[in-house]
């Protein structure tokens, strides 16, 4: 009888495939091994289903067991679960798993170098430099040893040759040093004392309880939080936090260090792959004890963790839509459950799907309502436009255009914020009236004029902008229509072309790393005028900052989509935050052309609770989220009616049942991408349960995909274009 196998591999696959294993080799549920696919050598996970009955002969054989530690099962169990609830193959969340397959290969040992004794037989200078060091007890690597003595490599190794070192293999190094939970512990108020030891106690308990801390920006929520972090860090365990923006939040790495004396390790699309590598199986044996990291880190193989920290826990960025679909916040709470580790969810602006379940008492309600310090939140005012408007041509009213003014005089800075990247969304010909529109997806072109470009913001397709207009040849007639940041700037400049004024948009040249020295500089004063999109709204703490302008509140409120409000509200919000956050004096404006709507009352008011209270009470009576579940389906093709086509045909498998409601086929909001024809269904039901075994069943009556016909299910859908 052959020994056979169950291995999951990173591919679409709904199964795991079975494997012979030769007579030499054991396997048990959780070890990497390298195993033939096709004519490819792919790294899967042993699996705890079943095998298939398949004859000998046809029996491909596992090829090699890594060396690093098993998957534990209690991330497979998540690997099956995101599966099941995504709706997508196991294979698929296996492949965010198993994305560093240098990290299963043994890493490569180092030679390092211990004195043996024997002297050699003619000594200079730089010798006695090498001998002093080395006659200690010590190991040392052949560059370290030159560096330390002062010489150079090739002395070493003359010594080598001499049979003055033994050479001994020296383990990995540890890529980060532990933290330490005493380092710097900061002085809590009492308030803040109350709610970090209720943290502390939630670390202590069995129970694993999920938190949501829900706290004005700058009530302290990070060094509350740290405090959590700092009992876990006492009991050996891991942490894991996960951040929306990773790769700009410097801020964050800072403040760790000086807390617990040692940097976090991080986890985010701008680390090298070596370090990756590291990381990996760093965190697999439990020598890494904390990781920073944008959503994706939810994927790693942690040995023991003891907590999970999501902040900013309402942030759109945590939902993943790119091949298998899913919000790590909810994920986070499910690893942490299958962990038995507990979770924070911390935010100053709570999703109402969070709110709810503390309302609930599913999650345990931890609330913070000021500032440290006491320090004041900033004065709200709106600016109605219809009363104030800005100059002809411009977008920024005089009454904002005042206090910029005065910030400027009292050495301050002023934020202005704009949620649209380049110069303006439309530009149209004056003469004909042309749009500039992009030929594979059904969306404007925005110019960028610093790059002297139209882009589409769906495909990234760029074009030079025209001198003449391609419809009817004109010259020179082509007119920007709105604004983006870029003609914000330019207009701040006509204003105030003396000052130093900074345009910080997602596109700038020279990626995350220049957006953080970029952040860095403002922090440090080096900017009067910051222009910026949400980029620029989250989480930073700039300390000279005391005038934010909101320059279009209206722009996200009246999009088809359930959360607008919510979403409004949760951004003006943390734009507004930014300012006055060290106690200076500070005003937050926000221009808008509907200043009675209640989100912008809400947040001018302060009457948070109020919004919260509403738009519960709104989405109740709605039968929306999280009164209700939601599940969309897009399918699309380059073929318009093959696309509609295939989806009339999942609607036709979508028997009717009494629970379920089902919404289309309907042309998607933008109705083409990249080519692409898309049409949308949408699926609710009460239960997550009703609708998932629904949805199933809808896909295995419908007809085979074919073609370059494409069906992309996305369970609790953030995005509704
Ligand atoms: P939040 O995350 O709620 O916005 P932070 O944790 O960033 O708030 O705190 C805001 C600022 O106040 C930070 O600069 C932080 O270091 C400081 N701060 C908060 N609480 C304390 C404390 N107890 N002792 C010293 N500084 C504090
Ligand atoms: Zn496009």
């Amino acid at each position: 009888m052959t020994k056979t196998v169950s291995v999951l591999l990173p591919i679409p696959a709904e199964r795991a495939y079975t494997y012979a294993i030769g007579p030499e080799m054991t396997l048990a549920p959780g070890d990497i091994v390298l195993v033939p696919l096709g004519p490819r050598q792919v790294f899967g996970v042993v699996w705890d289903t079943q095998t298939d009955d398949i004859a000998a002969s046809k029996l491909k054989q596992v090829i090699a067991k890594s060396d690093c530690p098993p998957l534990r099962a209690t991330m497979r169990r998540f690997i099956e679960w995101v599966a099941d609830y995504t709706i997508s193959p196991p294979g698929m969340v296996l492949r965010m798993v198993l994305r560093t397959p240098a990290a299963y290969d043994p890493p490569s040992p180092q030679e390092g170098l211990r004195f043996s004794g024997v002297e050699p037989e003619r000594m200079t200078s730089a010798r006695i430099k090498v001998l002093e060091l080395v006659r200690e007890e010590f190991v040392w690597t052949k560059s370290g040893l030159a560096h330390a003595a002062g010489v150079s490599t090739s002395v070493i190794e003359g010594l080598i040759k001499q049979g003055v070192f033994d050479r001994i293999e020296i383990p990995p190094q540890p890529i980060v040093t532990k933290p330490e939970p005493g380092f710097a512990a900061p002085e809590l108020s009492d308030k803040q004392r109350a709610a970090a030891n209720e943290l502390v106690d939630c670390v202590k308990s069995d129970t694993n309880p999920v938190s949501l801390l829900d706290g004005v920006t700058g009530s302290g929520k990070t060094e509350i939080y740290f405090e959590a972090m700092a009992e876990v860090f006492k009991n050996g365990k891991q942490v894991l936090v996960l951040l929306p923006e990773i790769a700009l939040t410097s801020g964050f790495l800072e403040r760790f260090e000086k807390r617990f004396g040692s940097k976090p390790a991080q986890w985010h699309s701008d680390i090298t792959p070596k370090m990756r590598e590291k990381i990996w199986r760093q965190v697999a044996t439990g020598e890494v004890q904390v990781v920073v990291g944008a959503r994706s880190a939810l994927y790693l193989p942690f040995s023991d963790l003891g907590l999970i920290v999501v902040d900013e826990e309402h942030e759109a960025a945590f939902k993943q839509e790119d091949r298998v679909y899913y919000n790590a916040r909810d994920m986070a709470v499910v690893r942490g459950s299958i962990a038995k580790a507990p979770v924070i969810l911390s935010s100053a602006t709570p999703s109402i799907e969070s709110r709810v379940n503390a309302n609930l008492g599913r999650y345990q309600y931890i609330r913070l309502e000021e500032r440290y310090k006491q320090a004041a939140m900033p004065d709200l005012r709106v600016i109605d436009m219809r009363k104030n408007p800005p100059a002809r041509g411009k977008f920024i009213s005089p009454v904002l255009v005042r206090e910029i003014s005065a910030a400027l005089e009292r050495g301050e800075q002023s934020l202005i914020f704009l949620n649209r990247r380049g110069y303006a969304p439309l530009t149209l010909c004056r003469v004909c009236g042309h749009r500039f529109q992009c030929d594979d997806c059904s969306a404007w072109l925005v110019e960028h004029r610093f790059r002297g470009q139209l882009v589409c913001h769906h495909c990234g397709h760029n074009e030079p902008v025209p001198e003449a207009c391609p419809g009817c040849g004109t010259l020179d007639h082509l007119v920007a229509c709105g604004p983006g940041v870029e003609r914000l700037g330019e207009e701040m400049l006509e204003l105030f072309g003396d000052k130093r004024i900074m345009v910080l948009s997602s596109d700038m040249a020279g990626g995350a790393k220049r957006m953080r020295l970029e952040l860095d500089a403002i922090a440090k004063g080096e900017a009067d005028i910051i222009i910026g999109t949400q980029l620029v709204a989250k989480g930073h703490n700039f300390p000279l900052m005391t005038c934010v302008g909101v320059v279009d509140a209206d722009l996200g409120l009246s999009n088809g989509d359930p959360r607008a409000t919510e979403r409004t509200f949760q951004l003006l919000s943390q734009v507004t935050g930014r300012a006055g956050r060290s106690g200076r004096k500070s005003i937050g404006l926000i221009q808008t052309y509907q200043p009675e709507h209640p989100v912008i009352e809400a947040i001018i008011s302060g009457e948070r609770e109020q919004f919260y209270e509403r738009e519960i009470a709104a989405r109740k009576s709605a039968g929306l989220p999280p009164f209700s579940r939601l599940a969309s389906m897009v399918i699309s093709s380059a073929d318009r009616k093959k696309a509609q086509s295939h989806a009339t045909a999942v609607r036709l498998a979508a028997k009717p049942q009494s629970e379920i409601l089902v919404l289309g086929p309907a042309e998607a909001p933008i109705a083409r991408i990249r080519g692409r024809y898309r049409f949308r269904l949408l699926f609710r039901a009460e239960k997550a349960n009703t609708l998932h075994t629904y949805i199933r069943q809808v896909l295995a009556r419908s007809p085979r995909l074919r073609g370059d016909l494409r069906l992309q299910v996305d369970v609790d859908p953030q995005s509704f274009l």
